[in-house]
Order: C-alpha cells, then structure tokens, then sequence
C-alpha cells in the first residue's frame, strides 16, 4: 500500500508499514560495497550528530549476518541493472536496511532518504521499500557570487543543501558588473581590479575553485560555471578598458542595473580573451557545460563603435543581434573542440544561434514560449527557470510558494503540444542584488527551495500542495538544523513592492533594448 512518507521530495515509489520499526544500536553495522565509502559515512556522521552512535563500516564480506540481525545491519549493495544511474531503493525488514543503486549518488540518495525517515527522538526507522528515481535531469540551484560575494564555507553549506534536497546542478554566476571573482593567472587584473576592488570585495582563487568543485562532485553535483558576456561585464572592463567598445574608463557598480558597456566585438583581443577564459575554465571545471550569459544586452556601444561595425561587414551581419549570434557560435565551435556546451539565457536565443546552446529559459516576454517551442522542434535544449515560479530572490508576493510548487518546466505555448523532450529540468536562481549574508540568502530560499526541489524530482501525479505543506510543517526543524538555518523558514518581506517595481522598470529598459531586433534595420 503506497503511503505519503513525510519526505521532501517526495519519492516516487513506497510500501510502508509504519507499525514495524527498525531500531538501531550502537551495536549495528553498515556493511559496503567498493564505491559507496562516502555515501556510509555521510549517513555515518548523520547518526553520531543525531543519536550519538558511532557505528562501523566494513566491507562486505562473509559475515555471520544473522548474529546482527539483532542490532540491525544497513547493507550498500550495488545493482548495475536498476534503470536510472541516479535510482535507489531501500528495503526494511527484518532487521537489515538494504540500500541498492547503480551508482554512488544513487545510493548517497538513499542516504537522504533514510536521514528524513529517522526524525524522531530514538533512532528507529519505519519498515519500508522504496523504490525511486528523479523525475528529471537537471534539478538545478544557481548561486551569484557576483553582486555580492559568497564565501567559501557559505558554498559548503549550499552544496550540502542540494544533496539533502536530491539537487545535482550547481549554476555559479561567476562575473557580473558588479564584481569578477574568478583568479584568472594570464589576466591578474581581474581579480585584483574586478574582484577585490568591487564593492562587494573578495574572489576564489584558482585552488579554492579546484577545492568547489571537488566538494560538488563528491556530493553528486556538477559545478556550472557562469561567465557573463558580453553584457554584465562592467568589473571586467574597469580591470581591461581596452576591451571595451568605448575604451573606458569603467567603473565597477554598486547598483544594480541593466549597463550599456559591452565587450568590443569587432577587437579581437577580446575574442582572444574569450577563448583563453574557456580555455581557463576546461581546466579547472570538468563537467561538460559553460555558461555564457547573454542575457540584457543593449547595443547602443556596438552602434558606435567602429570596430564593431567594421566586423559586422566582415562578416555580414547585418544587426547587432546578428553580431551576438555571431560570437556567441564562434565561442560554442571553440568549446565544442574543447568537448563541451555553452548555455545563454533566452534573450540570447535566435534562428542563427548553433542548435547546440542550451537555452534557459528565465524571461517570459512576448511571444518568447512560442519562439522557445518553435527552437525546441528544431532541437534546442531547454533549462526552465521561468522568472514568475523559479526567481527565489523575489519575495513571495512576486513568486509565491504556489506558482514555485505548481510549476511543471514545461515549454506550453497556447494550446500547441508542450515539447517535452527538449526539456533538460528545472532550475531556480538566486540573485544576489539585495542579497549579502546568509540570513537575507536564507529568508529567500526556504521554503521554496524545497517546493523547487520537489518539481524537479517527484512525478507530477505523486504531487499534492496541500500535502507538502504539511511535510515543510512536519520537516521544518530538522532542515533548521540540518542546514543552519538563520531564523524563520517562513519570513515574510515587507519591501517587495519596491523591490518589484524596481525588477520591472530593468525588465522593461532591457526590452527595449535588446528584445526587438528590427527596430535598428
Ligand atoms: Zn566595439
């Protein structure tokens, strides 16, 4: 009999019988397979933080399994013929806890599973079998560190969040106008200028990065990283005038804002910059994605410039739209030789773009789910982060907890068929503008990161708001814990109007600029 288990997300899959527990002893054992060491010890510290027992792990070898019965064994076994690389299932009963998966995220999965499934005050388990696979993949949470820096150990506790939360997508907007903090050796200047001079001050070294990344990919998350071009790259120019259109100088902004300096297409130190930067992030960042921005560009500087207008009849273009396009698919055919995909928000998308850019989706402007669908049957990939579900730095009265665990990723364009199979997953953003520590971060993301979380795992029909809500009710503390919460999961924001308002006037300067493409023919 299928129960609803008070689990965020909700499995997909589960027969339990709550009235037969599982209890454990200091006595009990976790036996493992090779591969599964850290998804042990994960659930390992979980029990001597919670219930004080500090228990063995041992490799799985013919031990007399009967004589633990009695104090209960929990049992990592590998199964190469379960379907998802990411599925899991545990099984309870009769005093051993199996653990199966494919893969070692499949079975530090379980682990979280079985971490939700204790909260209570002694360290027993209901008698279950779940069996459970995510509903898509890409269950992405994208952080800026731009417009005001994040230190590392905040990345730490953000990283531990989306395992908790089954999240596998680690989206790192790296660079914006108002800050650069990636080190970049050829090009010191960008974190000396860019980044310790902004007024949010501080950058990540070239270790530290290797060190994200690491701790991303230990907890099932690829680490993507977000350089901005060539828009939102103000703290770039202030470091290197030369490669702008206008020459500068540039000042690094505390404001947010929607600016019109541009990377200076028509020069080719910039492309050559370009190219050393994707070059610089192949080696540091393994995953196969690069994100490259793209996203609110007015191309007033590029109407100015000579440079650029000289490399528009080069090369035949014959707008400024034309000339993104344009550098945005010689950067893709770069990385492509280099084994790996660009990613551009929506308003970098057209006809010309190379196929191979994922689009995200984040801006619903006119027409732009129908242009999203007609790209989607040419073969564009999509990450749907839509601005009214998934946008977790407005407030609530902008994107309630509602739309955020309504929201589905769909491509739906009137009453055309939705395109599926284009669709990669869900994402949900955290802008940093009005976000500096971990309490205004915190107010932001609970509890609708946990509503993002479960759209991206849990089948549509396995999911119920009213339901969930009473799970955030039943979960709350042991999150507050888990993940340190500072203060209230449940905060309301007294300025969201303001705020709004504010979001809106930028939406509609940037629509001007950059949306319409006819209006400079
Ligand atoms: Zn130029």
């Amino acid at each position: 009999m299928k129960h609803s288990l008070s689990l965020i997300p909700q499995v997909n899959g589960n027969i339990a019988d709550e009235r037969t527990r599982f209890a454990l002893s200091s006595d009990s054992l976790i036996q493992i397979e090779p591969g599964f060491e850290f998804a042990a010890e994960d659930l390992l510290r979980f029990l001597e933080r919670h219930y004080n027992l500090r228990l063995t792990i041992s490799s799985h070898t013919a031990l007399p399994i009967f004589e633990h019965t009695q104090a209960g064994i929990i049992n990592f076994c590998h199964d190469s013929g379960m379907v998802h690389p990411e599925g899991y299932q545990i099984t309870i009963a009769n005093g051993i806890c199996d653990i199966t998966a494919q893969t070692a995220t499949g079975a530090l999965y379980a682990v979280q599973t079985i971490k939700q499934l204790f909260h209570s005050a002694v360290p027993e388990l209901p008698a279950v079998k779940v069996y459970d696979e995510p509903l898509y993949r890409w269950r992405g949470f994208m952080l800026d560190s731009a417009r005001h820096f994040c230190p590392v150990g905040e990345i730490e506790r953000i990283l531990d969040m989306m395992l908790y939360l089954k999240m596998n997508k680690f989206h790192w907007h790296l660079t914006d106008d108002q800050g650069w903090r990636m080190e970049i050796n050829d090009y010191p200047l960008l974190s000396q200028v860019g980044g310790l001079s902004a007024p949010s001050p501080g950058f990540y070294t070239t270790e530290e990065l290797h060190y994200i990344v690491s701790y991303a990919e230990k907890r099932g998350i690829t680490v993507i990283p977000e350089v901005d071009l060539p828009g939102h790259c103000l703290s770039l120019l202030a470091a290197y005038p030369e490669l702008g259109c206008s020459g500068g100088p540039y000042v690094i902004p505390s404001e947010p804002g929607i600016f019109y300096e541009l990377l200076c297409l028509g020069n080719d130190d910039a492309l050559s910059f370009s190219k050393r930067l994707i070059d610089y992030i192949c080696d540091i960042f393994p995953g196969p994605w690069i994100h490259i921005g793209g996203d609110e560009i007015p191309t007033r500087r590029w109407k100015e410039c000579p440079k650029c207008q000289e490399r528009m009849k080069e090369e035949h273009l014959s707008n400024s739209r034309e000339l993104h396009t344009w550098f945005a698919n010689r950067l893709q055919e770069y990385a492509a030789a280099k084994g790996k995909n660009l990613i551009t928000w929506n308003d970098g998308i057209d006809e010309k773009l190379s196929r191979d850019i994922i689009c995200q989706f984040w801006f619903p402007y006119h027409n732009a789910y129908e242009k999203a669908v007609a790209e989607s049957k040419r073969g564009r990939k999509f990450i749907m982060s839509d601005y009214f579900s998934t946008y977790l730095d407005l407030s609530q009265a902008v994107v309630p907890l509602k739309a955020t665990y309504a929201y589905t990723g769909h491509l739906h364009a009137g009453k055309e068929a939705a395109q599926e199979h284009a669709i990669l997953g869900i994402e949900a953003p955290l802008w940093s503008e009005h976000i500096s520590d971990r309490r205004s971060r915190d107010k932001q993301l609970f509890p609708r990161i946990l509503a993002v979380a479960e759209s991206c795992w849990t089948d549509a029909e396995a999911k119920n708001l009213h339901d969930f809500i009473k799970r955030v009710d039943h979960l709350k503390g042991f999150f507050q814990t888990e993940f340190s919460i500072d203060g209230n999961m449940y905060r309301r924001d007294p300025f969201v109007l303001i705020r709004f308002l504010k979001k809106a006037i930028r939406i509609i300067s940037m629509l001007r600029q950059a949306v319409s493409p006819n209006r400079e023919k």
